[in-house]
């Protein structure tokens, strides 16, 4: 496959450490809210890009944090604590806070066939393994203790590591704003490592530690995790793009001066989700979930369906009518699967292979999963038997995760049923959606019409608009879906 790498600013060929062995990391959500659409955005896209490897055949070791502790709502060591924030809003502890919005993440993910990562790791489950990392920064000389709090000294360092190609617009929000200078830092970019003293005092979660009672900093958490269940040489590091300053610059910084040498050479950044008014962000109120998306009637996958479509590095604007032009592509597709037929032949090997390998070079150029949806558009015409061309997509969607073959054959179980209802009705064929209730109405409207009973049959038609229903006569019979 070949990636782009925001550390090299090039599309290369994707490499391991190990041969067919990637390690690979992903920053995780902060558990104080819900996640918003556009952090689901990059889990899908981390997802596909982690599906797409062991497409290729790679074993995948894939790592995941849970940020609910440490993480300051001003993004660079300042501000106010936001699980704690969150737990007040809701009158919960903080504890409770992190618990039900994993699980609410989590449901969410579920719901967007986002797998779970092999190793999740809430920050507050390893105190003592980031306390050793903070330990061993001051003992190598990358570390120092001011004002009560322990600071990454980067004038240390040979390079600061800063991922500078992406848009000014997208790095204010990893930058500080409106942050007051802390008078302790030695240089502009020193970052807090633990904090015991903070302007922001009533802290909710403490840990003891050699430098006092504490919280660690936000950054030092995936460091330590990633070293924890990666080991020291990691493949490939996701997360989104605000998160690539401060936050990954500073966790090279800690990782590498820690172990020693160089950390990891792949990073893959998702770019932002947007409304037409601006940035889609946790901390600014205004944001969409994806239970809003469900009451407003749509089917979550046609949210992945909708991120599939364009490409990671894109930002991506979200609009209803944009979700509504991706839900109903989406419904067609799947109609369009639903109308093969299963038992249509043999499933032909050679041409399955050939269309592998046609999805590969499409969606192995830098994750193009627009690409890969188009890919399925193609398998649909592929001039080969149904059975086929139902494999072929099966095998896409290992990666697409659209459940296009599952929703297909629901879709192929409804449609049996109500042509049952149809050939069991004698000469007059009714074609609904399956509801005998319905079928039996508009039966009763049939025999009315014959019997020139045409009120009753008017009644009967205005009884069927009332309950959401359209009725569309057909030779020999009538139509009747919900709307
Ligand atoms: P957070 O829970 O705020 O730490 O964010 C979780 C993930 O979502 C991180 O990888 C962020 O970089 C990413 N993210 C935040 N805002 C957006 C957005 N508007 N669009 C896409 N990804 C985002
Ligand atoms: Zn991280």
């Amino acid at each position: 496959m070949y990636l782009y790498n925001s550390a090299t600013h090039k599309k290369e060929p994707f490499t391991t450490h190990t041969p067919g062995h990637v390690e690979m990391y992903t920053c995780g959500p902060t558990v104080y809210h819900f996640a918003h659409i556009g952090n689901l955005r990059s889990y899908i896209m981390e997802d596909a890009l982690e599906k797409y490897l062991r497409y290729e055949g790679y074993d995948v070791n894939r790592v995941m944090n849970i940020t609910d502790v440490g993480h300051l709502s001003g993004d660079s060591d300042a501000g106010e604590d936001k699980m704690l924030v969150g737990a007040r809003r809701e009158h919960k502890t903080v504890m409770e806070i992190a618990k039900f919005y994993t699980d609410a993440f989590f449901d969410d993910c579920r719901k967007l066939n986002i797998k779970t990562p092999d190793t999740v790791q809430p920050a507050t489950g390893l105190i003592p393994e980031f306390i050793t990392m903070v330990e061993g920064l001051l003992d190598r000389g990358y570390a120092y203790v001011a004002g009560g709090n322990v600071y990454f000294d980067t004038s240390k360092l040979t390079r600061y590591h800063i991922f500078f190609d992406h848009d000014e617009a997208d790095l204010e929000v990893g930058v500080r704003e409106g942050v007051e200078e802390d008078r302790n830092k030695r240089n502009k970019n020193d970052f807090v490592l633990w904090f015991t003293k903070s302007k922001f005092e009533d802290q909710a979660l403490k840990w003891d530690s050699p430098w006092g009672v504490g919280y660690p900093g936000w950054h030092i958490e995936c460091s330590a995790i990633s070293l924890k269940y990666n080991g020291e040489y990691l493949d490939l590091h996701c997360g989104g793009i605000d998160n690539a300053f401060p936050h990954h610059t500073n966790e090279i910084a800690q990782s590498e001066s820690y172990l020693g040498h160089p950390w990891c050479p792949q990073w893959f950044h998702v770019h932002h989700l947007n409304t037409p008014e601006g940035k889609m962000s946790k901390s600014k109120g205004k944001t969409l979930i994806l239970t809003t998306l469900e009451e407003e009637g749509y089917d979550p996958l046609s949210y992945r369906f909708f991120c599939l479509q364009s490409h990671y590095r894109k930002a991506l604007v979200f609009t209803w009518e944009n979700l509504d032009n991706a839900a109903g592509a989406y419904r067609k597709l799947i109609a369009r699967v639903a109308a093969l037929d299963p038992g249509d032949g043999e499933v032909d090997g050679a041409v399955l292979e050939e269309y592998r390998r046609k999805f590969t070079d499409a969606v192995g150029n830098d994750l193009n999963t627009s690409l890969g949806i188009t890919a399925v558009y193609d398998a649909l015409k592929a001039g080969t038997n149904d059975a086929t061309r139902l494999a072929i997509i099966g095998d896409y969607d290992r990666v697409l995760s659209l459940s296009l073959l599952e929703k297909a054959a629901v879709k192929r179980e409804e449609e049996a049923r109500s042509r049952q209802t149809a050939s069991t009705s004698g000469g007059f064929t009714v074609e609904g959606e399956g509801d005998p209730e319905i079928d039996a109405i508009v039966l009763r409207r049939a025999q009315a019409k014959k019997e020139k009973d045409f009120a009753l049959a008017d009644r009967l038609r205005d009884d069927l608009k009332a309950r959401g229903i359209e009725l569309t006569d057909i030779p020999n019979g009538a139509k009747w879906k919900r709307i």
